[in-house]
């Protein structure tokens, strides 16, 4: 127990006396905290008197001791801070109010309850000093020198691209390893006085002064919460509020700067009919969805409705996905209908939903700040999940957790790892089967979560049997002692979480490696527990969403099969349409072939771009081409949007209600800041059009109402209206308007009854290096973009970071194949050649080459095949024989 200004507080181990008394309530300034960071103690105005002390000490610091009388505003303490105060005011110029990004202005209230003067008025900026990105301006002037912007860059971040160092005579925030620079942000954010701005976009500076709407972040499955600052009809900038959603202040770079395809000039403004000469023409919506839907309806009364197929999107909102699906289900009759989660994570949700019952992340991302240890594989988290990464650095940092990543390519996580498994491409059933045959073999299994949570035991260990690690070590390269090290951690240290993403699902043994990931974390009894799980990291925004929504060809909203009667009458009910269909419909990766063969017949896709996002790109654009009918809806005219017909202009997240589901299944509100431009209308709006020109009667569709209908038909989101959502997001199973969500899976059950184990073995890639093909192409995404770059392309500070496609190559295999870096290579597989520039980099293994998916002028799915996985019909992106060579 301490006293703080009389009152007695319990206090947790190591909790400092600053922390202490914000849980309490009890206010002490301080001006150089990062939450997330260890205490600076640049500032010193935290400093308390503690009875017994010979000098005041600060809070920030100083841990809660037993019997400890702290005083927060004793007149000492008061007299401290003004002396404090009065000297940062003196050592800066500014103009009064100060204030940061969220236009608070803490540092200004200080100087007013403290009664201090501003000294020195502000003199004209001449020019700004070097910052490691031209994104943000740095101004001396109003810098107060309290080390918040390292700190986060440092800690936060892990990057440590600025210091503060002397430039004539005084300290100020410089370079420092200017080239880790990830344009984040973070450093902004933090700053107290607005010396840091934005130095691009419309807003450039003052672009923390627009009019703020919160939303979530339209790019990837972290789900992040904004504000986007608005100024009438324009996006000025961006920022995050601190200890708002799962981001808690931050922002990647894609979340802070990537904004600016809102207000592009090459977003589609008004429909679009192709002519008969190949050219488009504007139309106006009803000329162009009344010859939607004429065409549309003429191949369903001709050819059936299973001659039609659609795509919906991971882009648009829940509400937008699952009109989408009834569309396509109750209007049209098919279940053809599917969405880009087959090319990400539809071996997640095979394979977890065999093993657990369900297919999603089973724990929130704040558990890994309790995981003893923490495996990464197949993900670059620090690049596809900036803020997801920061747990995990945090988790590292602060709270002592051994990292394990196990990836064939150097990425950034590696540099906080404790051991670092570097298997050869395709090879992980081998390291996982190795990992479990060691526990085993050592006895460190959880024999009380196997005996009484789940089946197949026996099975799985005599699968595992011959996994020795000298036999892994040969396929895989992972030299034995290190596989021992990695199955000691985790088969003696406990909770455990596991994260992935794709570089294991993108296989055609996918479903396989999901189901292995699962065995070893049940082995080892990590999962319903806080800081265990098994977590699929989810790409775009609301992937998740999307499947929850039944934007899939065998699952209605909620993953209800559509061959169960029952559910089927429950949804025709009230949709109050004729009989749904019952048979399982295309997946993407079935319908392009069909399309080819002619058996398909039209498609509408929403948002998705498959000519640069699905393997075997010769193949997707003969399939599409080959379509007596193609609809697209989108925001900007994509590759596959000028293979249309006709073309929809939608609108952006940004212009839209709705909601979103991160990859924690936490569903979050997703407002409108500004209009779709020219005549683009949202997704919703017009699938509710289409749908009442085919006779169905939808009612007034309004995104919260259609919340209210999918709350009614399905049980996972049945507690969840956007009114509930106004507080904050909540995380699916949440059966009724009472419960508060469920942010944590299988803690007393699975969602099945008991954990089943799979035994899996491991086999060969299906297209290992050859003579003609001697080395493996690994492809993925990259920090700055996103998906098939027609957002974050738009970008000046984004394309900036990242312009053009980099082939990864490591320096031996460049000197050998007379390589150098920045010169242009070719890439050639079995489906087709692909120049881009060559990096030369240890990044990528030996033998083995990545190439992002994101630019359309080096199209990295022209290379990859269409091979499947069995179950999921996820497609082996991960793994192709390739030649590169010279291309001058
Ligand atoms: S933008 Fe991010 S990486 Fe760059 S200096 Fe600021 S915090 Fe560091
Ligand atoms: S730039 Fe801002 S955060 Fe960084 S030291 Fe100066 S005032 Fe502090
Ligand atoms: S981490 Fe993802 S959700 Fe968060 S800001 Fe970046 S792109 Fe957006």
């Amino acid at each position: 127990m301490i006293q703080i200004d009389g009152h007695s507080l319990e206090f947790r181990e190591g909790e400092t006396l600053l922390e202490r008394a914000e849980r309490a309530g009890i206010e002490i300034p301080a001006l150089c905290r990062v939450e997330w960071a260890h205490p600076v103690q640049s500032c010193r105005l935290c400093v308390v008197e503690i009875s017994g002390a010979d000098t005041l000490l600060p809070a920030c610091a100083t841990c809660a001791n037993e019997g400890m009388t702290v005083y927060t505003a004793s007149d000492s303490v008061v007299r401290a801070r003004r002396e404090i105060l009065s000297l940062l005011a003196g050592s800066f110029r500014h103009e009064a109010p100060l204030g940061n990004q969220r236009g608070e202005s803490y540092l200004q209230e200080l100087f007013d309850r403290y009664e201090i003067l501003l000294p020195h008025p502000p003199r004209p900026v001449r020019s700004y000093p070097e910052f490691p990105t031209p994104d943000i301006r740095y101004d001396p002037q109003k810098c107060i020198v309290c080390h918040r912007c390292i700190a986060a860059c440092r800690e936060v971040k892990n990057i440590a691209a600025i210091d503060i160092r002397a430039v004539e005579g005084k300290n100020r925030v410089v370079p420092d390893r200017a080239e880790l620079c990830a344009s984040c942000g973070e450093c902004l954010q933090v700053c107290p006085t607005l010396a840091l701005t934005d130095a691009i976009g419309p807003g450039g500076p003052d672009a923390w002064k627009g009019r703020r709407v919160p939303t979530t972040c339209g790019y990837c499955g972290c789900g992040c919460q904004m504000d986007i600052h608005v100024e009438k009809e324009s996006v000025l900038g961006v920022s995050a509020r601190d200890h708002v959603g799962v981001n808690q202040g931050s922002l990647c770079a894609k979340g802070r700067y990537g904004y600016e395809f809102i207000q592009s000039p090459q977003r589609l403004t008004s429909p679009l009919i192709r002519r008969d000469d190949g050219s488009f023409r504007e139309a106006g919506w009803e000329e162009a969805l009344s010859l939607a839907t004429e065409r549309l309806g003429a191949l369903r009364d001709r050819h059936g409705p299973d001659s039609l197929a659609a795509l919906a999107s991971a882009k648009c909102t829940n509400e937008e996905n699952y009109l989408f699906q009834k569309l396509m289900r109750g209007v049209f009759g098919t279940n053809n209908v599917d969405h880009c989660a087959r090319l990400c994570h539809s071996s997640t949700v095979a394979g977890l939903a065999s093993a657990f019952g369900s297919g999603a992340m089973t724990n929130p991302i704040r558990d890994v700040l309790s995981s003893r240890v923490i495996l990464v594989t197949g993900s670059n988290t620090t690049e596809n999940h900036p803020i997801f990464a920061n747990y995990i650095v945090r988790a590292v940092q602060h709270h002592g957790a051994k990292l394990i990543v196990v990836d064939p390519r150097r990425i950034g996580l590696t540099r906080l790892a404790h051991i670092w498994l570097r298997p050869r491409l395709g090879t992980d059933l081998a390291w996982l089967n190795g990992l479990m045959h060691i526990i085993l073999k050592q006895g460190w299994q959880d024999e009380a979560f196997i005996a009484e949570r789940t089946e197949g035991f026996d099975e799985l260990a005599s699968a595992v049997r011959g996994y020795t690690p000298s036999s892994v070590a040969s396929t895989t390269g992972i030299p034995g002692e290190d596989l021992h090290r990695t199955a000691e951690l985790l088969g003696t240290e406990r909770p455990a979480s596991f994260f992935y993403a794709m570089g294991i699902t993108q296989h055609a043994n996918g479903t396989d490696k999901v189901k292995a990931l699962a065995d070893l974390a049940m082995l080892t009894g990590n999962v319903g527990v806080e800081g265990g799980g098994v977590n699929p990291l989810r790409g775009q925004n609301n992937v998740q969403g999307g499947c929850d929504m039944g934007a899939l060809p065998n699952v209605l909203p909620g993953y209800q099969p559509v061959g169960d009667n029952e559910v089927r009458q429950r949804f025709s009910r009230a949709w109050q349409c004729g009989e749904l269909p019952k048979e399982t419909g295309l997946a993407v990766t079935q319908m392009m072939p069909r399309a080819r063969e002619g058996s398909l017949k039209g498609m509408y896709i929403m948002g998705e771009n498959p000519v640069l996002s699905d393997p075997d790109q010769g193949h997707i654009e003969s399939a599409l081409d080959n379509l007596q009918f193609l609809l697209v809806q989108d925001i900007f005219f994509s590759e596959t949007a000028r293979r249309a017909d006709i073309v929809l202009p939608a609108a952006s997240f940004a212009e839209k209600d709705g909601t979103f589901t991160n990859s924690e299944r936490l569903v979050q509100r997703v407002r409108s800041a500004i209009s779709p431009p020219g005549s683009a209308r949202t997704d919703l709006d017009v699938l509710a059009d289409m749908a009442g020109r085919f006779g169905a009667d939808w009612g007034e569709c309004t995104p919260s109402g259609i919340m209210e209908e999918i709350a009614a038909l399905t049980p996972s989101y049945a507690g969840i209206n956007h009114e509930r959502l106004e507080g904050g997001g909540i995380p699916w199973p949440c059966p009724d308007r009472e419960h508060p969500g469920t942010p944590r899976l299988h803690q007393d059950r699975f969602a099945r009854g008991k954990g089943l184990f799979f035994p899996v073995h491991d086999r060969k890639p299906l297209e290992p290096e050859s003579e003609e093909y001697p080395l493996l192409l690994t492809t993925g995404r990259v920090g700055p973009h996103y998906h098939t770059g027609t957002m974050t392309r738009q970008g000046v500070g984004l394309t900036r970071l990242y312009p053009e496609a980099l082939a990864e190559i490591h320096p031996t295999d460049a000197d050998r194949l007379g390589i150098r870096d920045g010169k242009r290579v070719r890439l050639t597989t079995r489906r087709g050649s692909v120049e881009a520039k060559a990096q030369v980099t240890e990044r990528s293994a030996p033998g083995e080459v990545f190439l992002p998916f994101h630019f359309h002028e080096s199209p990295a799915n022209r290379l990859t095949a269409a091979t499947l996985d069995p179950v999921a019909l996820i497609p082996e992106f991960k793994v192709s024989a390739v030649r590169v060579e010279r291309a001058e």
